[in-house]
């Protein structure tokens, strides 16, 4: 049996996009219901670098006591080298502004910070296990999502039912299927690679922060997250079967090669049954947004892990769309006969304007470390890319791209109003 709900703002996917957005409308006093298929935030495979740009915006937010008191880890430096020896040795601590660090925060602590937060607005509704798995459309406009409730273990069947909304938010992540029910097809940009993600045991002699490594024929990222290293170990596009094909001690000696620290603890990667396989994709949207309908984050614009700017482009994304919308979402929300309405798209293209120039900026920075670092790495081109002798030197361009990265090409700021009040006595909307 199915039924029908309200709300104002229906928002498909509980990812970094889907709830910030909600977090900062509920804020503004829109009613935002986010679906998010997943019982909990706990997987393996979502990044946890949190930039510079978000963590200002967390303390626009009041959030950045906050963030100081869940765990997390504070990286200052970033080395990238070839046979244990440094080629890039960027130091963020010399960036501009109060949080001259990424900090490591696994994506689920991050999260449940978040919605802990959004919780207390009397706006905000997450339901959890509910899968977005259509839209609901009238006149050519999408009027809300349809959705289902998953139970644990399965795939299908669940109670089906629609939730109606003035705008409809495709926050559902790079494989977003409320994007697909809707027509939008994005334009692929193409990556040379894939990621094989793994977790090895971290030595008490351990560098700390974020390594890379270029090798001969390989490349890896090892990620400090305390106990482990979460170690991305990147592959030729569509080579994982040929990768597999090796006995497991020679992939050792390769992770081995490239990251000397690891030492012993390489011999926990005993079974390929520990070596998670993860499609790198990058694309893009011409058009973010149908009349009901805006994709933003990786819905929008799937990035590839280069950098590590995923994460801050969707909270980009979530804080441009609440600036620009939150004003005319709360007065669509006094009007009676809103559910037949379209909000002017207008509106909605604004927001694609706003954001497509960091967007496509960002897409053609990480196409070029792509061409020019990760693919010559992998094919085993010992010859050090020029680019990387530019970022390595002390020179302006090292700066130049430590900033783009760190800050994004237009950092957004919340300038959404704060009308609600939250239901704690915790951070709350500025005085
Ligand atoms: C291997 C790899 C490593 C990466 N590492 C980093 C990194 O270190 N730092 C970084 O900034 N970026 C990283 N990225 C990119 C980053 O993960 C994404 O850009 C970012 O998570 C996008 O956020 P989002 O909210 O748009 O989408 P997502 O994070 O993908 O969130 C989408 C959410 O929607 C949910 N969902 C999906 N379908 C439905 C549905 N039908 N109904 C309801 N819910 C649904 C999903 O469960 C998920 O919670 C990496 C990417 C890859 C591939």
């Amino acid at each position: 049996m199915s039924h029908t709900d309200k709300t104002t703002v229906a928002i498909a996917g509980g990812g970094p996009a889907g709830i910030m957005l909600g977090l900062l409308l509920a804020r503004a006093g829109v009613d935002v219901t986010v679906l998010e298929k997943h019982r909990d935030f706990l997987r393996d495979f979502r990044g946890d670098t949190v930039h510079p740009s978000t963590l200002q915006v967390l303390d626009e937010l009041g959030l950045a006591e906050e963030l100081e008191k869940r765990p997390h880890r504070k990286v200052t430096s970033l080395t990238v080298g070839r046979s244990g020896d440094p080629i890039v040795q960027a130091d963020l601590a010399s960036l501009p502004g109060r949080f001259p660090y990424v900090a490591m925060m696994p994506q689920w602590d991050f999260l449940d910070m978040l919605t802990d937060h959004a919780r207390a607005y009397p706006g905000f509704r997450l339901l959890m296990n509910a899968e977005a798995v259509g839209i609901a459309e009238e006149d050519s406009a999408v009027r809300g999502i349809r959705y289902r409730e998953r139970t644990e273990g399965e795939d299908g069947g669940g109670r089906e039912h629609e939730l109606r909304a003035v705008l409809s938010i495709a926050a559902d992540g790079r494989d977003s299927g409320l994007r697909d029910a809707a027509g939008m097809v994005p334009t692929e940009l193409g990556a040379p690679m894939d990621v094989l993600w793994l977790r090895v045991p971290r030595g008490s002699a351990d560098p700390s922060g974020l390594n890379g490594s270029l090798g001969e024929g390989a490349m890896a990222v090892a990620i400090d997250r305390g106990e482990y290293w979460q170690i991305a170990f990147l592959i030729p596009k569509g080579g994982f079967e040929a990768v597999r094909a090796e006995p497991i001690a020679s992939f050792q000696e390769t992770l081995l090669g490239l990251l000397p620290f690891l030492g012993d603890n390489v011999r926990e990667i005993d079974d390929w049954s520990k070596v998670a396989f993860l499609n790198v994709t990058q694309d893009r949207l011409e058009r973010w947004y149908r009349p009901g309908l805006l994709a933003i984050g990786d819905a929008a614009h799937a990035m590839t892990p280069v950098g590590g700017v995923g994460i801050n482009l969707a909270i980009q994304d979530a804080v441009a769309t609440a600036n620009l919308l939150s004003r005319p979402l709360l007065e669509a929300q006094s009007d009676p006969d809103r559910f037949a309405k379209t909000l002017n798209p207008e509106l909605l293209a604004r927001v694609q304007r706003r954001r497509r120039m960091p967007t496509v900026g960002t897409q053609a920075v990480q196409q070029l470390l792509q061409r020019q670092v990760i693919s010559r790495a992998l094919a085993a081109d010992a010859e050090l890319p020029l680019l990387l002798r530019a970022i390595g030197g002390t020179g302006p361009w090292s700066a130049v791209i430590a900033r783009v990265m760190m800050y994004g090409l237009r950092p957004e700021h919340v300038r959404s109003a704060a009308v609600a009040t939250p239901a704690h006595g915790g951070a709350g909307p500025p005085a």
